[in-house]
């Protein structure tokens, strides 16, 4: 058979889907490419990672009686304002070719030396801006050993969305520090899963810098508790460990605010994300402008920070009528 695979989003990033379906074709002698536009194939496989509304399979132009779809962005619709979450028409990967070896020369420059895979999936947050659990499930569960996409490379980039929630956490963890590889973990950690046991598991781990999350204020406390238990034995610098906030979606600006300073009070970095950008109140495009600028942020409290030059007032000004 001849065999296209189209990446539809065709981003700065491996689309890991492609890569096992080429590695199960190539096992079964099929002849695999990259769709090229002329050419007819007997299957192909498009696959879409994000969900946006212009590129459908019928603006695709593809040139075969067999194309089969893929992956959450030809799964996402929006309705009502909200995103909803269907399977595509072909689902997901059979287990066969879900759990094969990728075939990373598919991508040879974006995976020179480096393996890229999930060793769980789904996640019991269930946050609402986020489509995983809809679409994996509300539990985290192993779904892969750490062999099973890597062979010794330098790098890991590791896409669980939830690697702490999950019960073989432990397990998972000592697959990483065995491997000596460098390790980006990409979605970055749940803190409210540090224990005094994972902290001293992390910390053995190669990896540049740590990611954490605290997106609401009713889980305050327990991340709090987290980032304490892993800043006792991390000795990493403030800069290389950074907590995301998400802002605009369920939280004010006071609370916002807030969090900046008690992240930074843990010993992190705060690096503030805006849900729904565009539309978002211009404060918190000044706060993520002013946060997440370490020279900015470093030379003024956020209350005397000038966001615009030609008109000179600071944010208590605007804002707050001081
Ligand atoms: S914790 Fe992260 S992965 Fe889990 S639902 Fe929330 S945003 Fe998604």
């Amino acid at each position: 058979m001849k065999i296209g695979l189209y990446d539809v989003d065709s981003h700065n990033f491996p689309n890991l889907a492609l890569m096992k379906i080429s590695a199960y074709h190539k096992q079964h002698g099929d002849e695999v490419e990259m769709v090229l536009p002329l050419n007819r194939y007997d299957r192909i496989y498009a696959s879409k990672v994000f969900g946006d509304e212009y590129t459908t399979v019928k603006n695709l132009c593809l040139q075969s009686d067999d194309v089969r779809l893929g992956g959450t962005g030809f799964a996402i619709t929006v309705k009502d304002g909200k995103e909803v979450y269907t399977k595509t028409r072909d689902g997901d990967l059979p287990p066969e070719i879900e759990h094969i070896y990728p075939d990373y020369s598919l991508y040879p420059d974006l995976t020179k030396d480096t393996a890229y895979g999930f060793l769980t999936r789904g996640c019991p947050n269930n946050c609402g801006f986020c489509i995983v659990s809809k679409k994996e499930g509300l539990q985290s569960l192993k779904v892969a050993d750490l062999s099973e996409f890597w062979r010794g490379q330098k790098y890991i980039k590791l896409l669980d969305a939830n690697l702490l929630a999950c019960r073989d956490r432990v397990e998972l963890l000592q697959q990483l520090i065995d491997s000596g590889a460098k390790v980006d973990i990409t979605q970055g950690l749940d803190a409210r899963f540090i224990t005094d046991e994972i902290a001293a598991m992390l910390v053995k781990i190669k990896t540049d810098c740590f990611h954490f999350a605290f997106d609401f204020m009713k889980n305050e406390k327990a991340i709090v508790k987290g980032l304490q238990t892993f800043k006792k034995v991390c000795t990493k610098h403030q800069s290389r460990l950074t907590v995301y906030m998400l802002t605009n979606y369920d939280t004010t600006i006071d609370e916002d605010l807030y969090r900046v300073k008690l992240i930074e009070k843990c010993g992190y970095t705060p690096d503030v994300r805006i849900y729904r950008k565009p539309t978002a109140p211009q404060i918190l495009k000044d706060l993520q402008r002013w946060c997440n600028n370490r020279y900015i942020h470093g030379s003024c409290d956020f209350m005397d920070y000038v966001p615009r030059k030609r008109d000179g007032r600071t944010i208590k000004q605007i804002y707050f009528g001081g």
